[in-house]
């Protein structure tokens, strides 16, 4: 089969991490250019990738020899780069979330996809690609435990990573804790229970970061989620953990429970010293899921020569969107919100 060549937009804390991958790690994919705002991160990868550059994203699109872009963009720039991209013929792999507001152009970005069947799309809810999401996935699908009771879910960043993330968040829009962070969990609860949450009621603080308050964040945001089915959920998002990388799971059953990554320990690597007993925890998320952002794209990069759609959709991305823009509509006003 052909390898796939693909030009990335996006070249930033996560858009590097996927170049690197793309052009290290996925042997079926041919990186031929890159496009970002920042000269110092084209000049990395001009360097280290031997790939053509640009700071125009359609400029690449129409000149460049390419099937496909990897979209990396901060989140507000996903449906006019996706629609561009698709109008011009080529395959999209676009980060989450697919924007950060259901009437910004998100509509239009759906469209497209619509329009252009031929071409494969894929959202990159990358937990989906984790390995011990993915053994829960079957033991809630074989029947393992049951009917689904109640989901607890964390996602915390840790604070190490407060300063690349303020950057991330004053330079653009995050979307805020609930559209940036917890969307991750609403995907999976999704994915998990196969159901839709009728109604939210989510609260946010700055306790650890009164700094956000100033860019329009809530540090830590808390959502409920209820299901028509009586079923519950809530969920954490953060970016305020000492230790590292904090993203656990929860599923409870009427026949039992599943427990994902309640420690988000680095390795095998025990230090023993006048500290104590110390188990090293991982930093970043590029870390906690490196292996699922390479089985995303080497799954996204068969889906494309082999003519199949992406397996998470637009569908899944509006959806989240739609319970993530809930949340956040609670937490601001304090109110009970409905969801759909
Ligand atoms: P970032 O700010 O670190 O990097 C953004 C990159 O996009 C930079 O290279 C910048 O130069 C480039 N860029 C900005 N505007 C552009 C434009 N108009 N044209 C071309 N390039 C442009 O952002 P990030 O943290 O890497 O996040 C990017 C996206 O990835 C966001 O949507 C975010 O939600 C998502 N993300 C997902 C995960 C995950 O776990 N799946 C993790 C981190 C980020």
């Amino acid at each position: 089969m052909e390898k796939v060549k693909i030009g990335v937009i996006g070249l930033g804390r996560l858009g590097m991490v996927h170049a690197d991958h793309l052009v290290n790690l996925v042997s079926e994919a041919d990186v031929k250019a890159v496009c970002a705002l920042d000269q110092s991160q084209l000049d990395y990868a001009k360097k280290n990738f031997g790939v053509n550059t640009y700071t125009d994203y359609k400029e690449m699109i129409d000149t460049e020899d390419i099937d496909a872009v990897v979209i990396v963009t901060p989140t507000g720039f996903h449906p006019e780069m996706t629609t561009y991209a698709l109008n011009a013929g080529k395959h999209v792999f676009c980060e989450k979330p697919v924007g950060l507001h259901l009437d910004e152009g998100v509509r239009e970005m759906e469209a497209a996809i619509q329009a252009h069947p031929e071409l494969t799309f894929q959202l990159g809810f990358m937990r989906r690609y984790d390995a011990s999401y993915r053994h829960a996935k079957e033991l809630v699908d074989n029947g393992k435990i049951g009917d689904i009771i109640y989901i607890r879910a964390y996602g915390i960043d840790p604070i190490s990573g407060m300063e690349s993330f303020t950057k991330f968040a004053t330079d653009n829009d995050s979307g805020g804790i609930f559209v940036d962070m917890c969307i991750h969990d609403i995907d999976l609860i999704r994915w998990y229970t196969g159901k839709e949450p009728v109604q939210t009621w989510s609260l946010g603080n700055n306790i650890a970061a009164p700094q956000l308050e100033a860019i329009g964040e809530y540090e830590t945001g808390v959502a409920t989620l209820k299901f028509a089915n009586g079923m519950v959920a809530t969920l954490i998002g953060g970016r305020h953990a000492a230790h590292g990388n904090q993203v656990e799971m929860e599923i409870m059953g009427s026949n039992g429970w599943i427990r994902i990554a309640q420690e988000p320990e680095k390795d095998f690597v025990t230090l023993f010293t006048e500290a104590g007993v110390v188990r090293p925890s991982m930093q970043s998320f590029a870390e906690r899921f490196e292996q699922a952002f390479i089985n995303e794209l080497k799954d996204f990069i068969h889906r494309v020569q082999t003519k199949q759609p992406g397996s998470v959709t637009m569908e899944d991305g509006i959806r989240a969107l739609l319970i993530a823009e809930a949340c956040k509509k609670s937490a601001e006003t304090g109110e009970l919100v409905k969801i759909g």
